[in-house]
């Protein structure tokens, strides 16, 4: 099945229409590689005559029921990427100083993913998450010139 061809039946499992901006906002997000920010989309779909609003109002929504999250940027900014199916699956880094979010790529024979499938749990699993908090190595290095002149 395709990726809209799922996030069609996504949309009419939660009984939301099927209308030309999901479509756009969808397709805009599943044609790059990196999550997005409300700017980036703007920008991407200003040709196509997409107002801010139906923008605002489809991202909240596509976080809703499950199609993307929100993560944040180096720059503090909100950025939002697609969930599986529509995207590899993947683990975070996350830096706690920063905010910056790093993609880890983890194969699916890797022991991390190896122990999650032996799980006893109390349902079927549809994907899983994993992130991993800490400073990221340019956040410590900040931190240990900013305490080199305090010194
Ligand atoms: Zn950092
Ligand atoms: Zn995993």
């Amino acid at each position: 099945m395709s990726k809209e061809s799922k996030f069609i039946e996504v949309l009419r499992r939660n009984r939301l229409r099927v209308t030309k901006e999901r479509m756009e906002v969808f397709r805009t997000l599943s044609l790059v590689d990196s999550p997005l920010s409300r700017s980036e989309l703007l920008s991407s779909l200003r040709n196509y005559g997409m107002h801010p609003p139906t923008l605002y109002r489809t991202i909240e929504l596509f976080v809703s029921i499950g199609i993307i999250q929100s993560l944040s940027s180096k720059s503090g900014e909100v950025i939002y990427e697609l969930l599986p199916p529509f995207a590899p699956h993947h683990h975070h880094y996350r830096c706690m100083s920063c905010g910056l979010t790093f993609p880890l790529e983890v194969l699916d024979d890797a022991p991390v993913e190896v122990a999650l499938r032996s799980l006893d749990l109390p349902g079927a699993v549809v994907y899983h998450q994993v992130d991993i908090f800490g400073t990221c190595f340019e956040c410590l290095h900040e931190q240990s010139l900013v305490g080199e002149r305090v010194r």
